[in-house]
């Protein structure tokens, strides 16, 4: 992936907006049969929330991720660095590759570049959280899931 940040360009003739939108209103996505195909459980989903598409946003893409009650996020590995800050429910994050940390409501998490990471639902409701990339458009970000 190329590293895309940037800051305020004062030269810039871009006139950016506030964009504003209900969580409720964005539609949930569900893995693709390829998608499945190459590791990820196809019983998780996601909204896509904040996008170079959607809003003109650059160097920063927003998504949200559920994971059903007993099921999990695969461990995997992403070049780019991210954040997930779970809003709902309880599980078990993988932890310095083989260990393993609980996690619920409220906790933000920092993943750096390539390390490998996974979540699993433990809890009794679905797990939600809030995804961050310092991209442009999480749509581009390669996961390598982890075939155990
Ligand atoms: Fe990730």
């Amino acid at each position: 992936y190329k590293r895309q940040v940037k800051y305020f360009d004062l030269e810039s003739e871009r006139k950016m907006e506030i964009f504003l939108r209900s969580l409720a209103e964005v539609k949930w996505e569900k893995s693709t049969k390829a998608r499945v195909a190459s590791g990820a459980n196809p019983k998780t989903e996601w909204k896509h929330l904040i996008d170079n598409e959607i809003c003109g946003s650059e160097g920063v893409s927003v998504g949200y991720g559920k994971i059903p009650v007993g099921e999990y996020l695969p461990l995997h590995t992403h070049e780019p660095q991210e954040i997930y800050f779970i809003t709902r429910g309880a599980g078990l994050l993988t932890h310095d590759d083989a260990n393993l940390k609980k996690i619920s409501e409220g906790d933000i998490v920092y993943i750096p570049c390539n390390k490998k990471h996974g979540i699993k639902n433990t809890g009794g409701i679905d797990l939600e959280y809030l995804f961050i990339f310092m991209i442009d458009n999480w749509d581009e970000v390669r996961y390598n899931f982890i075939k155990r």
